[in-house]
């Protein structure tokens, strides 16, 4: 582990610095990253690089980067191009719209990415017919070692490097995405905030929607009385027993309202087990 103290003045950017140069030169396979040993990594394989960290790099996430409590690495797929021009993509074998990312440009960029990984260290592509990302799910990587993540574009890949090196699909949900780098980002967020030491406070992760089955119940804060709504009067009482039940149940009434799917769920198990056994693979 690195040292965690908070930097003192301001430190320069680590991750997503830009760099436009005005040749043909592919740039480096990977952006150069000192690996900093047993930090959960995530590798992501992708055309647009400069799009990382993006939202990754602010507030919680980015200070838990700079500080080393995880890391990123991108892969520049263009890297991997064909000819000069550094092709990647190619029109669907059978006919059709659009282009297909090649087997050949993307097999060596996962290769170059797998090397070096060991343990456990899922290899995931984004892709809208994947399972849908939830909680479990992000609970179980960041107990990994890492995730290398492929993004793709256009039609997306080729079947055959998905088949050759067993990779997992991993949606973001039931809608089309231009690429997969919004989803890997989502993806990253919602597991770096559950490494030890990322959230100011453990305990909000325990308590929010999903790490019960539930939905989280409403939260309130200052003022007390803001166009003449007031704060539900229980939470002004100082009664901490009955405010846990009260918000009990309205996480309950919430989730059986919102969410029949997750009250389904809840039904078939008892109250406080750990009922989100997700193992669809
Ligand atoms: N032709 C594909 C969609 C390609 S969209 C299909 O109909 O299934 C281009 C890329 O965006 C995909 O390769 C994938 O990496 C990403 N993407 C699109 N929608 C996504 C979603 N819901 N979740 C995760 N990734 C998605």
């Amino acid at each position: 582990m690195s040292d965690p103290s908070p930097p003192s003045a301001k430190p320069p950017r680590a991750q997503g610095r830009k760099t436009i140069r005005a040749s043909l030169q592919p740039r480096e396979l990977m952006t150069p990253v000192p690996d900093l040993k047993d930090v959960w990594k995530a590798k992501v394989i992708t055309l647009l690089p400069a799009a990382f960290p993006g939202v990754l790099g602010e507030s919680l996430t980015g200070k838990a980067l700079q500080d080393g409590l995880w890391q990123l690495e991108t892969i520049d797929l263009r890297a991997f191009g064909i000819g000069k021009h550094r092709n990647v993509d190619d029109t669907p074998a059978g006919g059709g719209a659009g282009m297909v990312l090649r087997a050949d440009v993307v097999g060596p960029a996962i290769q170059t990415a797998q090397a070096g990984t060991s343990g456990n260290w899922p290899l995931i592509y984004l892709s809208p017919r994947g399972k849908p990302m939830s909680q479990q799910m992000m609970q179980d990587l960041a107990k990994a070692d890492g995730v290398t993540l492929l993004c793709g574009r256009f039609e997306g890949v080729d079947e055959r490097v998905l088949d050759h090196f067993g990779v997992q699909e991993v949606s973001l949900g039931d809608f089309v995405l231009t690429g997969g780098e919004i989803a890997a980002q989502a993806l990253i967020d919602a597991t770096v905030r559950l490494i030890p030491g990322v959230l100011g406070n453990a305990e909000s992760t325990e308590e929010e929607s999903f790490s019960a089955g539930l939905l989280e119940h409403p939260q309130y804060t200052r003022p007390a009385q803001w166009n003449d709504r007031p704060i539900p009067d229980i939470l002004m009482s100082g009664h901490h027993g009955r405010i846990a039940q009260w918000r009990a149940a309205q996480s309950k009434d919430l989730t059986r309202i919102r969410r029949p799917d997750l009250w389904a769920l809840r039904q078939g198990s008892d109250d406080d087990d750990d009922d989100d056994d997700d193992d669809r693979a």
